[in-house]
């Protein structure tokens, strides 16, 4: 009996962010949903590597998060317990990616916020929480993903990383996205469309077009925090977002 307010609780929790998803798909211009489960993600082989030293007291394993290949690892290794800009002297950790490392898709955001900087994961704080609904709203799983950021170390007081911090950062992006060699690369927002296109014509003009980067194709979308503080937005970025599931065959209703 005494366990009765609990469990309500957290059907409650449930149901609430059940219809947290169904209000974004709906925001989103999405008129009908399949009730067929979500396919589940491929299994990944379990890495086996032991871990690298590269700097006294710095190790980096295949098992760390958006590590999961020997490529990624060597990228890891290679940014070490960095100081190439002046954002290392504020960060709690280093926040390098995360998903499989074999990802046909590709998200690669602006830089780590508070949370992202405490858990070392990207998009986990709220924005986080909305890129993961987008992403299920595509039929995909978040672990069947990537997820990078243009600048690896959290600006303070999240403010805009500055352009010799992109420059710092940009080469490990590069590699990462060179190593898990997506289909389609989505670029959110300002700072990720222009690290990568060289193209600084306002997102508002670039969402929604087909571009190309390194020979992988790009689609520009907006970034989820401006979604939550632009809810109008989120219909033009679902129609964005669905480009890029058409380009796997998926539809909103055949999910
Ligand atoms: N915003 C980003 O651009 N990246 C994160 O990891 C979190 C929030």
């Amino acid at each position: 009996m005494s366990r009765d307010p609990e469990i309500a609780a957290e059907a409650a929790e449930a149901a609430a962010e059940a219809m947290r998803h169904l209000w974004w798909l709906r925001d989103s211009g999405v008129r009908e949903v399949s009730t067929e489960p979500p396919r589940a993600p491929p299994q990944i082989a379990q890495p086996t590597a032991a871990p690298v030293s590269v700097l006294p007291g710095a190790t980096y394993s295949i098992a760390d998060k958006g590590c999961g290949s020997q490529e990624l690892l060597a990228i890891r290794e290679g940014l070490g317990d960095c100081t190439r800009c002046k954002l290392h002297g504020g960060r709690t950790r280093l926040v390098f990616g995360v998903g499989d490392p074999a990802a046909r898709l590709l998200f690669v955001g602006e830089g780590p916020g508070a949370d992202e900087d405490q858990q070392g994961e990207p998009f986990v704080g709220r924005a986080g929480q909305l890129l993961t609904k987008m992403i299920e709203a595509m039929g995909f799983a978040r672990s069947e993903v990537y997820i990078a950021n243009v600048v690896k170390c959290r600006p303070p007081g999240n403010r805009d990383p500055e352009p010799d911090e992109i420059e710092a950062c940009e080469p490990f992006l590069k590699a990462q996205i060179a190593a898990i060699r997506p289909q389609v690369v989505v670029a959110l927002g300002r700072f990720a469309v222009q690290t990568l296109l060289r193209d600084t014509t306002p997102i508002s003009r670039q969402r929604g077009r087909w571009r190309e980067y390194e020979g992988v194709k790009l689609m520009p979308t907006f970034h989820p925090a401006y979604l939550l503080r632009n809810p109008a937005e989120k219909k033009p970025a679902w129609d964005d977002l669905q480009l890029v599931m058409k380009e796997f065959g998926k539809s909103p209703a055949s999910r």
